[in-house]
C-alpha cells in the first residue's frame, strides 16, 4: 500500500506545478510585486484561490465586487520611497 503522506506531498507537487502553468498571477496592490499564481474558485459561499496555500498576504474589498491583496509583512512590500 501507498505510503498517503507521499501521496500527498506528490499531489502538492502537481498543484504546484499546474498553478505554475495556468495560475495568474497576484500582485500585492501597494508594491505591484507577485504575491502568488492561483485561480479563483467559488466554493458553497466563499472563494477559494488555488495556489495561495502558501502565501501570507491581507486581503481587503475595495469596491463591492473587488477583492485587493498585499504583503503582510511590511518589509517584504517594496512600496516605491522606503
Ligand atoms: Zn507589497
Amino acid at each position: 500500500m501507498p505510503d498517503r503522506s507521499a501521496i500527498h506531498t506528490r499531489l502538492r507537487l502537481v498543484r504546484t506545478a499546474v498553478m505554475a502553468r495556468v495560475g495568474r498571477p497576484v500582485r500585492c496592490e501597494v508594491c505591484g510585486q507577485e504575491l502568488f499564481r492561483g485561480l479563483p474558485i467559488l466554493w458553497g459561499g466563499r472563494v477559494k484561490f488555488l495556489g495561495a496555500e502558501s502565501a501570507l498576504v491581507r486581503t481587503d474589498w475595495d469596491k463591492m465586487n473587488r477583492m485587493t491583496f498585499r504583503h503582510v509583512e511590511l518589509d517584504r512590500c517594496r512600496r516605491p520611497g522606503r
